[in-house]
């Protein structure tokens, strides 16, 4: 059963992270927005040296083994649920200082499905301490995008090496992971060309790996701050034991991790859309209160003005949002396989930011539409929810396929 009462302990973080929302993230949203491959470096240090003493709050989601829903190495038991709490809070600040914020992010979220104990304990090690580096995944190719199954990069054996050869691109903080940081960039490349999806399996690069090459980092319609990277490899050559979990190509085994890892990292993509979506909703509030248009809850829906339901209705679609998030982050953390709920969370939050802040730059008109407030920012910065980590329409195709016991071979 789901427990709506959050541990005070939770509750004090949450308002911790908001704190920093609104004292250090909001005063730079603007600028880091304009100058798009800027570095935040006082922001990022202050992140990491309080994730160095809190543990990492807002690193990637964790699996447990089934049914270990019980604190391991003294990790709060709802710990994806946490997680996604902190997101909200932070990316009601801004999503694109949250996804820049040095942590092992997808890459490590990819270590966390995929790899062994010792794998997990050796890479996620270096993010405890020394200064700020960041974690990338690198799945996307040029011509591989929804259909995550069609890599073409390659990984081939060459004695105690693998050497990996292909391009990746919109990979988020690829060039922090790879270029400026002790960071690692986890790519996901086949073994195995003849065995289709069983042959794709993910590799830890390090960072400054010759052959690993960021060759640009893309201009954005939103979430600026955050950088996303070509990477091109070149026989890059890798040791063997950088192959996460194990090497041998299973028929049905090896592309189970992928699907792993966006079980666990889609609904934090979700908190990002909701951390987002009450932003300007929190904003349209506020605007409506200081010019005195009401917005009056429980009167008969007949006589409730436009205004007030457009708001109840942005506010509705919100609030389903985060129930779907939390339950889908909630089931992770039992040990539950969670791959609907975590879709439904993800498509519905998707929408529902795009929805909302549109809604809020239309309610507000020319002020709205201006840059001296934040929310056509975010009516920007909203859009990517529901393009990466699965679109919009290949999350509803998983839902699809999930309630109706369709394969991905019969509903595609
Ligand atoms: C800012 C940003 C950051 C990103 N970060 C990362 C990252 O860190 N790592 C990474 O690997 N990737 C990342 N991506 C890539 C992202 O995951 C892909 O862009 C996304 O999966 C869509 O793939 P695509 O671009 O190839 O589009 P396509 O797959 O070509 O899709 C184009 C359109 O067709 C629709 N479509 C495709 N197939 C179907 C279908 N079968 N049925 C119905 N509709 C369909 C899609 O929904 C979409 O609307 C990022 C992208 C962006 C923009």
């Amino acid at each position: 059963m789901i427990d709506f009462e959050f541990e005070p302990q939770a509750l004090k973080q949450t308002l911790m992270y908001h704190t920093v929302a609104e004292r250090m993230m909001r005063p730079i949203s603007r600028e880091y927005d304009e100058r798009e491959h800027e570095h935040p470096w006082d922001f990022w240090r202050t992140m990491w040296s309080a994730s160095q003493n809190l543990g990492p709050a807002a690193s990637g989601a964790e699996k447990p083994s089934k049914g270990a829903a019980g604190a391991a190495n003294g990790a709060p038991k709802l710990r994806n649920l946490y997680t996604c709490l902190s997101t909200e809070e932070l990316c009601w600040g801004d999503a694109g200082l949250f996804l820049s914020i040095p942590n092992p992010g997808l890459g490590g979220a990819a270590v966390a499905a995929a790899g062994t104990p010792e794998q997990k304990a050796r890479f996620l090690k270096r993010f405890g301490e020394g200064e700020p580096k960041w974690g990338a995944m690198a799945i996307t190719e040029p011509g591989c995008g929804s259909d995550s199954a069609a890599v073409t990069t390659t990984a081939t054996r060459d004695g105690d090496h693998w050497v990996i050869n292909g391009t990746k691109i919109f990979c988020t903080a690829g060039q922090m992971s790879a270029e400026k940081s002790e960071g690692f960039v986890v790519v996901w490349a086949t073994v195995d060309r003849g065995a289709g999806r069983a042959g794709i399996k993910p590799f830890v690069v390090d960072h400054h790996t010759p052959g690993m090459t960021v060759v640009r980092v893309e201009n954005k319609l939103g979430i600026r701050a955050s950088d996303t990277a070509m990477i091109v490899f070149d026989n890059c050559r890798v040791p063997a034991d950088h192959l996460l979990g194990s090497a041998e190509v299973k028929p049905t085994g090896g592309f189970k991790d992928v699907m792993a890892t966006f079980d666990a990292t889609r609904p934090i993509v979700a908190a990002m859309a909701i951390g987002v979506g009450r932003a300007a909703l929190d904003f349209v509030r506020d605007y409506l209160t200081e010019h005195q248009v009401p917005i009056r809850y429980g009167i008969s829906p007949r006589r409730l003005t436009a205004i007030e339901r457009d708001f109840m209705d942005m506010e509705a679609h919100l609030k389903a949002a985060r129930l779907l998030t939390w339950r889908a982050a909630w089931m992770l953390d039992m040990g539950m396989r969670n791959s609907l709920e975590a879709s439904m969370a993800k498509a519905k939050a998707g929408r529902a930011v795009t929805l909302i802040t549109q809604k809020a730059v239309e309610i507000l008109g020319p002020i709205g539409y201006s840059r001296k407030v934040l929310v056509e920012k975010w009516m920007r910065d909203a859009k990517i929810n529901d393009i990466f980590e699965g679109t919009q329409q290949i999350n509803l195709m998983i839902i699809a396929r999930r309630i109706l016991d369709y394969s991905s071979k019969e509903l595609n």
